[in-house]
This record gives structure tokens, C-alpha cells and sequence, in this order.
């Protein structure tokens, strides 16, 4: 799933089927981060009859710096996702009559500048209300 869509997204299966959807990938790249300097330890472990020769220290270098990547990215995604996911779940719900992520998806606006590129998704969505036909911004 790109960016092509949040809308699109949110339109075809709902929003609390995205918000959800929001959660579950979030606390992947959650688990991504704190499992990498477990896979990083591990890998020191399985290397350990290596040790002194020069391929031991290439290759601890290397799965220090991959993990090290990793992981800072991974928690960098659940930082945003989460930021954004809250923003969307703080507004979802129509301000005239209540309804929470009851809406239709009118229109997104384009990620802006200030946005991180990992987030891959627009900041805000032109919704109106399923149940009263409130039209707000969501984000
Ligand atoms: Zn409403």
C-alpha cells in the first residue's frame, strides 16, 4: 500500500477498518524496533567461533550498522503513523451530529513540504457526514 490513497482507502473499507489497519502496522514497526538489537545480539552469538579473524569484525560492523538502520526507521515510522493516526482519530468524528468515522471522503489534499516522506500519505481529507451530510477536514 503507497500513498496513493488514503481516501481511496478510507472510502473502499471504511474508517475504522483503516484506523485499525493504522494500529496493527504501527505496532509492527514497534516490534521491528525492538527486535532489532535482539537480532543484532544474536547475531554476535552466531558468529562467535569467528571471532579475532577480520571477516568477524566486517561482518559485526555490518549487522551493527543494518540493525542500527533498522531499527532507527522502524521507530521513526511508528512515530509518524502513530502522530497521524491519533490526528485523523481525534477528528473523525462529524461535529454536528457526533458520529465517529461515519464519512465520506470528498477530497485529499496532497502531502505538504513540512511532511516527513515516510508517512506516504496526504495531511488532510475533505469528508462529509453518512449520517447528517456535515461537510469537515479531517487531519
Ligand atoms: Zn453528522
Amino acid at each position: 500500500m503507497n500513498g496513493s490513497g488514503i481516501g481511496d482507502e478510507i472510502c473502499r473499507r471504511g474508517f475504522h477498518h483503516w484506523f485499525e489497519r493504522q494500529l496493527i502496522e504501527n505496532h509492527a514497526y514497534l516490534v521491528t524496533a525492538f527486535l532489532s538489537p535482539i537480532l543484532l545480539l544474536a547475531g554476535f552469538e552466531a558468529m562467535d567461533e569467528l571471532r579475532g579473524s577480520t571477516v568477524y569484525y566486517v561482518a559485526v560492523v555490518a549487522v551493527a550498522a543494518a540493525a542500527g538502520t533498522l531499527m532507527w526507521v522502524a521507530w521513526q515510522r511508528f512515530c509518524v503513523l502513530l502522530v497521524r493516526a491519533e490526528l485523523f482519530a481525534e477528528s473523525a468524528g462529524c461535529p454536528c451530529c457526533q458520529a465517529w468515522g461515519r464519512f465520506d471522503v470528498l477530497a485529499a489534499e496532497e502531502i505538504g513540504g513540512g511532511d516527513p516522506p515516510e508517512a506516504g500519505r496526504p495531511h488532510r481529507l475533505r469528508v462529509r457526514c453518512r449520517r447528517c451530510g456535515e461537510q469537515w477536514r479531517l487531519g
